[in-house]
């Protein structure tokens, strides 16, 4: 895959660098396509005839695995929470696949998807089941591979990155990267930037997938080491999954204008004020910073119809 690398200026005195995670060639990219084509891969090879999976209606997720569904051909079914079902260009692309949503209280998701299993495998069919955000050893696999090539980065240009910042939500990615690191032994800070979960429940989450996927690899790591590596910041949620305000689409604008950069008002927007914020408030200089854009065009474009019609 081997996305760039490219530096795009300096805060606080730091060097700041961004892996384009974005432009992954598929479907508008971003970490769910990285994590989607591992998916599928395990997909191609199993016994299955079609997919199930559950988001909102801003997910990326949803629409890169419809995306790789009706490219094979096979129904996807998407569980939505109704809590969240606004109209987005993520949720116009994964019907226009012709995903089959089935819209419940967020409540009861959960059963939702136990029944469908249930009742697809009853009618004779081998659903493959994929969890939301791409949730789970696979998807923090994912995650590994793309500190690898970070690594590769790093050797092949002499440099040596002292943080990395990412927008942490399900804490997948960041878990991949984490691992990464303990695998490694490297000396950095890995920064996960909430967009939604509070602690102590979003670092616990981290903690559990760093621990669940070392543990199928048989690699051993203290859990003090797995513990102090993992860095989850939730300062910068401001109100929660989705929500954002006037300061945050004004902060987006101006990364634009600035780097030439789209970001988003739910996922990468969110993590880059608040490593701006992180650099500043801990009076962090002189460092090699990568920010890692972990994807969410159409959503930059939810933003900018938002901004147009605000300002
Ligand atoms: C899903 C998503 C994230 C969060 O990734 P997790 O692995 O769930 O933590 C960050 N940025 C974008 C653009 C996303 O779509």
């Amino acid at each position: 895959m081997n996305t760039p690398i490219q530096q795009v200026g300096f805060i606080n005195n730091n060097s700041l660098w961004v892996k384009r995670e974005d432009l992954i060639p598929y479907s508008f990219g971003g970490n769910k396509a990285r994590k989607a084509f591992l998916f599928f891969d395990e997909f191609d090879k199993g016994d299955y005839d079609c997919v199930v999976t559950y988001g909102t209606s801003h997910s990326n997720h949803c629409r890169v695995v419809a995306n790789m569904a009706a490219q094979r051909h096979v129904t996807c079914y998407i569980i939505s929470p109704e809590e969240v079902m606004d109209l987005t260009f993520n949720h116009i692309m994964t019907s226009e696949f012709g995903s089959h949503y089935i819209t419940v209280p967020v409540a009861q998701v959960h059963d939702t998807i136990e029944k469908l299993l249930a009742d697809l495998k009853k009618k004779g069919l081998r659903p493959y089941f994929i969890q939301g955000g791409g949730h789970g050893n696979i998807g923090t696999e994912a995650y590994v591979n793309c500190y690898n090539e970070i690594l590769d980065f790093e050797l092949n240009n002499d440099i040596h990155f002292d943080y990395i910042f990412l927008a942490s939500g399900t804490g997948t990615t960041q878990a991949g990267l984490i691992s990464g690191k303990l695998i490694h032994h490297d000396e950095r800070e890995i920064v996960g930037i909430s967009i939604a979960r509070q602690n102590p429940r979003g670092r616990g989450i981290i903690l559990e997938s760093v621990k669940d996927y070392l543990g199928s690899k048989q690699i051993s790591i203290s859990e003090k080491d797995i513990e102090i590596n993992t860095i989850f910041i939730d300062d910068y949620i401001s109100g929660g999954y989705g929500i954002s305000d006037s300061v945050l689409l004004d902060f987006i604008k101006q990364v634009f204008i600035e780097t030439g950069i789209p970001l988003d008002s739910t996922y990468t927007g969110k993590a880059y004020f608040g490593m701006s914020n992180y650099l500043y408030s801990n009076s962090i200089d002189d460092k090699k910073v990568l920010f890692l854009h972990t994807g969410g065009t159409p959503l930059f474009f939810d933003d900018i119809m938002k901004m147009y019609k605000d300002f």
